[in-house]
């Protein structure tokens, strides 16, 4: 018997490829994927816990499926409510308190136990709350990834956190750093590249503090694994996230110099451009060191461009400590970055900061940063027009007849091709910048195709 389940997923890469692993852990009692959650059998919402925004909507989300729990048993069936992710592991008991339908509370490392949970909620009055954090690693038990047709496959290597930036939930909710062993790593990259990937993103909190077991005894860092992985038929590009300043050691700068299938866009987070909001973040480095460590990677690599995130309004942040964040902007220049208000999540130092920044000088703030992020970002993608970048052909585009993909540095670009050509790295000429992406065009009729 098939029943329909459907995921809701909120937050990071993370949460993507967890999701897609409670999928396949559920797929051998039938459930398959629901595009909504209208007549499910099951919902998972998959969440993020990283702002108090992201919280919120948990809850405003579960208002509106219990009308649809309802309308379901109105009708005789069930709709089992589960909550994952990074909220259900901070906020167990008090889901189950404030909205009693929900059937299941997971947090990260139990999913491979989704299906005893499951059995427990069908006989079950009350909720069942598993957000332990177990002895057994949850990717000894998952099962095999499925078939992903996708041709940009996400991979897990790398899970928690030890380095308690003053400001973030991760280490509570993630729990300790943890590696994947490195022989496990490259099953599962040729497992996704027999399912039709060509591009394999390397994910993990701390993704380059990555030290798995190695097949050979000892331990692998980040540089050894992606010389590895590079070294697999049929993998043509390799990325990595997120990365923190601290941990970009010389191995792997040196890898972005000699391994081609490195992408030239990387994600390294910085906060602020100010040594005393990054002293009190508790980020373990100064300014000088980020330009340091940016100045060595683009050494190693001349077209190397970068992404960051970055914190305005950190408790205590100044005016001076803010222009400092912008002067780091200038003189770095981003080819793309997310930016946040600070938002106070209980149970982290930072929290209880008795200089907390107004609202409304936050807000100032982020439109300052995002206009100069903005114009950054423009004027890179501009950079682009004209030269020829070769973009992989994820899926349909917007119109029919147009597909869409991703340049090296991670835009989405779309162009008129064939639809057979989805799956394919294929040189395109760029042709205009739009707001969200960059419009592409085929060189020659019959582009290249790197045939699976
Ligand atoms: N491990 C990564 C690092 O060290 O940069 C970041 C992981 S975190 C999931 C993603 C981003 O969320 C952070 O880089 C930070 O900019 C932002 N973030 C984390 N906690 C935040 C908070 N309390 N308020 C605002 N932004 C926050
Ligand atoms: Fe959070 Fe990243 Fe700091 Fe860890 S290193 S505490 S994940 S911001």
């Amino acid at each position: 018997m098939t029943r329909k389940l459907h995921i809701k997923t909120y937050g990071c890469q993370m949460n993507v490829y967890d999701s897609a692993r409670m999928a396949d852990v559920l797929a051998p009692l039938g459930y398959v994927a629901a595009e909504t959650a209208d007549d499910a059998d099951m919902v998972i919402l998959n969440t993020c816990h990283i702002r108090e925004k992201a919280a919120e909507k948990v809850f405003s989300e579960l208002g509106r499926l219990r009308a649809l729990q309802n309308r379901k048993a109105r009708r005789g069936g069930r709709m089992i409510l589960a909550v994952a992710g990074c909220v259900a592991q901070a906020e167990g008991a008090e889901i189950l308190a404030r909205a009693p339908h929900v059937d299941i509370v997971l947090g990260p490392q139990t999913y491979h136990r989704l299906p005893e949970m499951v059995a427990a909620a069908t006989r079950a009055a009350g909720g069942v709350l598993d957000t332990e954090f177990p002895a057994e690693a949850k990717f000894d038990f998952l099962p095999e990834a499925s078939a992903t047709r996708s041709a940009a496959a996400l991979l897990t290597i790398q899970e928690g956190c030890d380095k308690f930036c003053t400001f973030c939930v991760v280490p509570y909710t993630r729990g300790a750093e943890f590696s994947r062993p490195a022989a496990d790593v490259i099953a599962e990259a040729r497992r996704l590249i027999g399912h039709g990937a060509r591009e394999i993103t390397l994910l993990g909190q701390n993704v380059n503090a990555y030290h798995g077991a190695a097949p050979d005894g000892g331990d692998w860092g980040l540089a050894q694994l992606i010389r590895a992985l590079a070294d697999l038929p049929g993998l043509e590009r390799i990325r990595y996230m997120t990365s923190h300043p601290r941990d970009m050691d010389a191995a792997l700068i040196a890898v972005h110099r000699d391994v081609a299938a490195l992408m030239p866009l990387l994600h390294l987070p910085v906060q602020s451009g100010s040594d005393r909001m990054l002293a009190a973040m508790n980020r373990g480095h100064t300014v000088a060191d980020y330009r340091r460590t940016v100045e060595a990677l683009r050494q190693a690599r001349a077209d190397l461009a970068f992404s960051s995130d970055f914190i305005v309004g950190y408790p205590g942040e100044s005016e001076a400590d803010f222009q400092a964040t912008l002067d780091l902007m200038q003189g770095v220049g981003f080819a793309q970055a997310y930016s946040f208000k600070y938002s106070p999540r209980p149970g982290t130092p930072a929290a209880s900061e008795p200089d907390q920044v107004p609202e409304p000088i936050k807000s100032e703030r982020l439109a300052r940063l995002q206009e100069l992020l903005q114009s950054q970002q423009r004027a890179f993608n501009l950079s682009l027009v004209g030269s020829v970048q070769r973009v992989l052909l994820e899926r349909p585009g917007r119109h029919p007849g147009q597909l869409a993909g991703r340049s090296p540095f991670l835009q989405p670009v779309h162009a008129w091709l064939d639809a057979g050509l989805v799956g394919a790295i294929v040189p395109l000429r760029i042709v205009g910048v739009e707001p969200n992406s960059l419009a592409g065009e085929a060189l020659v009729e019959a582009a290249e195709r790197i045939s699976a």
